[in-house]
């Protein structure tokens, strides 16, 4: 039924990295709910497999010395929105973790994959990237660090180098200080669905006034996006309900939504402004 031919599971970093190093035809799995099902669709034959599952160290939450939030790439969804330092600074975070999948993928699946598989859908992609994310991918050779803005290279695909590992998600204390958040899901099924429609919106505001805005997106282009036009023109507006449609209709100089059996481009283009319109009054305080 599944066509491996060998798994290799170390169990510290460093080992992992080795092996990939030495071996970089390797399939890297995390949970698995994305790559046991692409093996079972026949897209891989033979795979050899390198499981971080028994990696010590991976799947951890905190905070630095510099208020910076980290999360171990291996981390669950299910952890990540039991986590109390992620309700308290980054909410928006655990409400994207908790809209993901059902109970039995949210108790395998990880952050890490959700990001590596590059999914227009993702859930964790908008929430992340209004955070101004960093991601932190190491080789036997050494380390880099970018932002998560930067990863992306089309539908599905990411720019991850030859035995690269990505190992840490980096939330800046910048980057979630005096900031209110809110992701909406929207999909044909209340579970176990993917995201026809994802908005993430993070917010930051004097006396009713946009500090910064950011706003990003989930199957509207490509990949997950950034509404840098409608972010730009959002500084420093007063939060009336004038602003608030101008702003949500903006969102769409950067969407490009595409038509497919979910949901058609102008559905999806209304979703788009709908749901920030829904997400900006939330944040200010409307119900
Ligand atoms: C029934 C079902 C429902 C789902 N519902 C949702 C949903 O609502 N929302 C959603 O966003 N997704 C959903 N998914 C998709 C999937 O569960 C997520 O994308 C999940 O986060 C993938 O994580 P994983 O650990 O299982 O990744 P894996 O399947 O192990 O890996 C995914 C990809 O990332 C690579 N990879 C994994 N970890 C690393 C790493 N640390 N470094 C480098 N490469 C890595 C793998 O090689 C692979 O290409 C669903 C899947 C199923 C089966």
């Amino acid at each position: 039924m599944f066509d491996i031919k060998k798994i290799y599971e170390p169990t510290c970093l460093q080992e992992a990295l080795d092996i990939y190093q030495n071996n970089p035809q390797l399939k890297v799995i995390a949970g698995g709910t994305d790559v046991l099902i692409n093996l079972r669709h026949g897209k891989y034959e033979e795979v050899e497999l390198l499981s971080l599952q028994r990696v010590k160290g991976l799947d951890e939450i905190k905070m630095l010395d510099d208020g910076t939030i980290e999360i171990g790439a291996l981390t669950t969804f299910t952890k990540i929105f039991r986590n109390d330092l992620i309700n308290e600074h980054i909410p928006i975070l655990a409400e994207a973790a908790v809209s993901m999948g059902g109970p039995q993928i949210r108790n395998i699946a990880t952050i890490g994959g959700n990001i590596c598989n590059g999914a227009v859908s993702a859930d964790s992609a908008p929430a992340l990237l209004t955070l101004n994310a960093l991601l932190v991918l190491e080789t036997a050779m050494g380390s880099r660090t970018v932002p998560l803005t930067e990863f992306y290279a089309g539908p599905g695909k990411v720019k991850l180098q030859p035995s690269e590992i990505l190992t840490k998600i980096l939330i800046t204390k910048e980057n979630y200080t005096n900031f209110k958040g809110k992701y909406i899901k929207f999909s044909n099924r209340k579970a176990m669905d993917i995201a026809m429609i994802g908005v993430a919106v993070l917010l930051n505001t004097t006396d009713n006034r946009v500090n910064d805005l950011r706003i990003a997106l989930g199957v509207s282009a490509p990949t997950p996006i950034r509404c840098y036009e409608a972010e730009k023109v959002s500084i420093g507006l007063e939060l009336t309900e004038d602003n608030l449609k101008t702003i949500s209709e903006m969102t769409l100089l950067d969407a490009k939504p595409r038509d497919s059996w979910r949901g058609s481009k102008a559905y999806r283009e209304h979703l788009i402004k709908v749901l920030t319109y829904r997400a900006l009054r939330e944040l200010r305080g409307d119900n």
